[in-house]
């Protein structure tokens, strides 16, 4: 969308298309969560943190920014990624689970995958951008003159990137009872647990166990995380249960952001292995991006 938008004719190949992607799966607060180098992701989640609220005005984007308050087991220092957000202050204790007495708050944005997947999607193919549906067996079979390679976790066969690997992920949908602050505990001895209410639904996690590849939603799992929410925010005990999803977000040591070349000599940039924060970094990553493949061809926009 950011090469579209910056006047480069783009054609997207995709295998799966929404709502058949990781993406669509996702919670999709704003969060840094399993993605390095903090110092490349610091700056991809701060710029992304902005084009989210800019984007929120548009209610057909489906983003709302909501206050996220992170529980924490007692005093600590401001989280490393503090400079990305505006509003990072001491959660007031009102705000706070039962039993817990420290916590941040700060303004998020919470991306509906349900709606801004075919939002971006009209928006991509309006502003001339063409998606075709199609498995690439090699990067080389594109005919483009240059290519971006957005795969995730498909880049382990069509890069034979043996660093990537898959961390599961479970969540529950249950009906919103009246929420709409998103809670967070990253510390819960039990295993991580937050809460994301979106319109009509909340998202609620969650797990994160790496080198675990897809497998149907676990019950004992999906009771463990309602347990953890629920004690959390009391008020989901009576929410209607609306389903059980697991995806799997590409691992990687590091993000790979960054040029490369085809055999016969066309530019390639790799954008991917966002682990657990690709929504969270995905326009920064898209403006990182747009810069590379621009000073890789020499090329500046068209308009
Ligand atoms: C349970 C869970 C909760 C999450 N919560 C959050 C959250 O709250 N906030 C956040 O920021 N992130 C979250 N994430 C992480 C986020 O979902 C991922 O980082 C992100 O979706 C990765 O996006 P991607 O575009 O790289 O990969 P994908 O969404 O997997 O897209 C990759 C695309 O490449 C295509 N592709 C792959 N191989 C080929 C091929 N050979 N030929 C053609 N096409 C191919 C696929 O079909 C697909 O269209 C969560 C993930 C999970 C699983």
């Amino acid at each position: 969308m950011a090469l579209q938008l910056r006047g480069h004719a783009v054609t997207l190949w995709a295998e799966r298309l929404p709502p058949h992607t990781t993406s669509d799966i996702a919670a999709a607060f704003w969060y840094p969560y399993k993605a390095e180098p903090r110092d490349r992701v610091l700056g991809w989640a701060r710029s992304s943190h902005a084009r989210f609220v800019a984007l929120a005005a548009d209610p057909a984007a489906g983003i709302r920014v909501r206050e996220v308050i992170e529980v924490l087991r007692g005093p600590t220092a401001p989280p490393w990624w503090a400079d990305a957000v505006p509003s990072l202050r001491p959660a007031a204790p009102g705000r706070l689970p039962p039993g817990i007495t420290h916590g941040w708050s700060f303004e998020a944005p919470v991306i509906d995958t349900r709606m801004y997947l075919p939002f971006l999607r009209t928006w991509f193919e309006r502003s001339g951008g063409v998606v075709q549906q199609r498995r690439l067996h090699s990067l080389a079979e594109v005919s483009a003159a240059a290519l971006v390679n957005c795969t995730g976790l498909g880049a382990r066969e069509l890069c034979g990137d043996s660093t990537l690997f898959p961390i599961r992920g479970q969540l529950v949908h249950v009906a919103n009872p009246g929420l709409d602050v998103v809670m967070l505990d990253e510390d819960d001895p039990a295993g991580i647990a937050y809460v994301v209410p979106r319109g009509d639904d909340c998202v609620l996690g969650g797990t994160a166990q790496p080198h675990a590849e897809q497998a149907p939603p676990d019950p004992d799992t999906a009771a463990s995380i309602l347990a953890r929410c629920t004690s959390m925010v009391p008020a989901l005990a009576d929410a209607a249960p609306l389903g059980h999803v697991v995806g799997l977000r590409p691992g990687r040591p590091t993000v790979r952001l960054e040029a490369d070349t085809l055999a016969d000599g066309r530019v390639l940039v790799h954008n991917y292995g966002h682990g657990g924060a690709g929504v969270t970094l995905s326009w920064g990553c898209a403006q990182e991006v747009c810069g590379c493949l621009e000073a890789a061809t020499g090329s500046t926009p068209p308009r």
